[in-house]
């Protein structure tokens, strides 16, 4: 218990700075890509599948608005879940969908980015007068 929430309280500390992780080795990022292919795959056919059941949810129109609406909402709760941990992934960009870079941690918004991305966004939001967003 004690160890656990020790490892609990690195993690916070490590993720509250920016972090780049970069792989050099071509053999190393062939299997991050493919560890990520499998991972993107599978979050899209979960997401597949949840908009499949939203959309057959129309088909049943014996289903009081009351049902259909609780049964609608958990589906979108879903969804909605589906989304946020894909985009919260280190797998893809949230802005540019790539899969294939290396990827920064943002800790203000603590979501990963392509450097391209992440950088673009930085300068955007440096204009704009914002400095901490990006840092
Ligand atoms: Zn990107």
């Amino acid at each position: 218990m004690r160890e656990l929430r020790k490892n609990e309280i690195y993690k916070r500390c490590m993720m509250k700075r920016k972090r780049v992780i970069r792989v050099k080795d071509p053999r190393l990022r062939k299997i991050r890509l493919g560890l990520r292919t499998l991972l993107v795959r599978e979050s899209i056919a979960r997401l597949l599948e949840i908009l499949g059941k939203k959309g057959s949810l129309l088909k049943f129109p014996d289903l009081s608005e009351e049902e259909f609406h609780k049964k609608y909402q958990i589906l979108y709760k879903q969804e909605i879940a589906n989304r946020k941990q894909l985009d919260a992934s280190i797998c893809v960009c949230p802005v540019c969908g790539d899969f294939e870079k290396d990827h920064i941690f943002n800790p203000v918004d603590r979501v990963w980015y392509c450097e391209k991305c992440y950088e673009i966004l930085k300068k955007s939001y440096i204009a704009d007068g914002d400095v901490g967003a990006f840092p």
